[in-house]
């Protein structure tokens, strides 16, 4: 170390890296420690999956649109980079969600939170389900917890507590498209564990559905953030938002897009002296050993371009597969090569109102696998999100891709422009013809948690603290991909590291 000033380099300028980098010199500075960091980022921006482009007028994602507003740590880092003034929610009026059947669009069934039909009633008349489809669903209430199976995949889970119909009809579209996932590989542990919490606690999913509601609307006194409450898609138990001066809405975002976040932190860490170095793909971490016993071990970074960086301690925040490849010739790194990733595609049409036909009442579809369309998912953009469109203009966004399924990412330009319009076409009868389309390709982008992802990354971690001591591994790869999720993992990961 030069003097004892400590070198940390933060791998990975996306949400966790740079929200990490963020607060490692927030909490070293309340600490009344200096420390020096650098941010090395593989490409020439920042952000990773966050990129808004800014088009004629148009908020465009080409990635993430959203986070959900009850987990405070994306509203928190929003507040300290005073940024809290540019949150803005969704569009009231365009509550309603579809789901396609058989080539038409239903309403998603009123009465249902995550999938699950805590209001019995209002379920029993969504066509979307047959009456035998139900009847099996509502065989949750009846169907004993059981001995406890240790971490299962989501479908099985699903299926035997609700039959295999809502798994496939309701369950897959909703809770597969956080993931772009099969809810038969993903692990129940990592991504929905409050699923088995409320069975454990209430016997059920309908009852632990309709406990949490009630104790949400107890605490909120608002409907809206009560259904929110059981929608907490990820494993991380982050606190959530009861603060009452924001919008109330389940997602928020920044009325300038998603990069707003990104470009506020890379300026806070510029004015704070961080380092930010663009174009430095990290190939290669080597151990350099303390010169005595006493002395702690310094890390030697190698870039692709063969130049290196040395670094007293390491903060990963890279993709799982390439955290493994740094990781691999000093510890196990099975926990990270089973994570596999999807590849999908973010198809975004923009309109001109004069001549199109469709009223876009609600906030987007969902299409089941069984449907086999190229859109797995869709967002009305524009009636969803006010701030998006200009004056006169509609955006309509699409996914194309899920595992199992992620050939049609490859297609070209040309054709996958077509399939995604022609989709569109035949679900909503849309014929207008775009005035521009914007395709991004999102290679190996979703990471799927298998069975036993918790406990495996829980032995990676406890490994490096005795191979790699000041070593820390964190981001979308391991506790939750949700931006919020990220956020608290990259603060986590500085507290860490300045607890050595
Ligand atoms: P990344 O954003 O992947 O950042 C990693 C960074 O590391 C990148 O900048 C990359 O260039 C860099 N890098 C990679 N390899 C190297 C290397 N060897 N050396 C140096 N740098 C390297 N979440 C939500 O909450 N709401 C949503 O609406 C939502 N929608 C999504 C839609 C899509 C299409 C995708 C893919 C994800 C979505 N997510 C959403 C999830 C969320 O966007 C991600 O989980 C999150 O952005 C990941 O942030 P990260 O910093 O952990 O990783």
């Amino acid at each position: 170390a030069t003097g004892n000033i400590r070198r940390v380099a933060v791998l990975g300028g996306g949400i966790t890296g740079l929200s990490a980098a963020f607060y490692l010199l927030k909490l070293a500075k309340q600490r009344g420690e200096v420390i020096e960091v650098t941010v090395l980022e593989g490409s020439n921006r920042l952000g990773g999956k966050i990129n808004t482009l800014r088009r004629d007028g148009f908020v465009i994602e080409r990635g993430p649109d959203s986070f959900l507003a009850r987990k405070l740590p994306m509203i928190e880092l929003a507040r300290e980079l005073g940024i809290e003034g540019e949150l803005t929610g969704t569009n009231p009026k365009a509550k309603k969600t579809y789901i396609a059947l058989d080539g038409k669009l239903h309403p998603m069934p009123e009465g249902l939170t995550l999938g699950i039909p805590s209001d019995p009633e209002k379920f029993m008349k969504t066509e979307l389900v047959s009456e035998e489809g139900k009847l099996r669903a509502l065989e949750d209430l009846n169907i004993p917890s059981g001995e406890d199976r240790g971490d299962e995949p989501v479908g099985e889970f699903l299926e035997r507590r609700m039959g295999r119909e809502m798994v496939e009809r309701i369950f897959e579209p909703l809770l597969a498209g956080i993931h772009a996932g099969d809810l038969y590989r993903l692990g129940l542990q990592s991504t929905f564990p409050q699923f088995k919490q409320m069975v454990r606690e209430h016997g059920s999913l309908i009852a632990g559905t309709r406990e949490a509601q009630r104790a949400a609307s107890e605490a909120i006194g608002k409907t809206e953030q009560a259904s929110a409450a059981a929608m907490d898609a990820s494993a991380s138990l982050v606190p959530v938002h009861d603060s009452s001066e924001l919008p109330s809405s389940v997602f928020m975002t920044f009325r300038n897009g998603l990069s707003t976040v990104i470009e506020a932190l890379e300026s806070s860490l510029i004015t704070e002296g961080a380092k930010i170095s663009f174009d430095e793909q990290v190939e290669a971490l080597e151990l350099v050993p303390g010169e005595s016993k006493s002395s702690r071990n310094a890390y030697r970074l190698r870039m692709d371009g063969d130049t290196t960086f040395d670094a007293d301690e390491v903060l990963i925040t890279l993709p799982a597969y390439e955290t493994a490849g740094l990781l691999a010739p000093h510890v196990d790194v099975s926990a990270l090569t089973n994570v596999r990733y999807v590849s999908v595609a973010n198809v975004v049409l923009a309109y001109d109102e004069a001549g199109f036909n469709q009223d876009l009442d609600g906030s987007g579809f969902l299409v089941p696998r069984g449907e086999h369309r190229h859109i797995t998912a869709s967002t009305w953009t524009s009636s969803k999100w006010l701030h998006t469109a200009p004056e006169g203009k509609r955006l309509i966004r699409c996914y194309v891709g899920r595992a199992g399924d992620e050939k049609g990412v490859e297609l070209n330009d040309v054709i996958l422009s077509a399939v995604v319009q022609r989709d569109l076409h035949d679900l909503t009868g849309l014929t207008a013809t775009p005035e521009f389309v914007e395709i991004t390709r999102l290679r190996h982008s979703m990471p799927q948690y298998p069975v036993g992802h918790l406990d495996a990354i829980a032995a990676l971690r406890e490994n490096l603290i005795t191979q790699l001591p000041g070593v820390v591994v964190t981001g979308a790869a391991f506790g939750g991909v949700g931006l919020p999720d990220c956020v608290a993992q990259g603060k986590q990961a500085a507290e860490t590291i300045l607890a050595r």
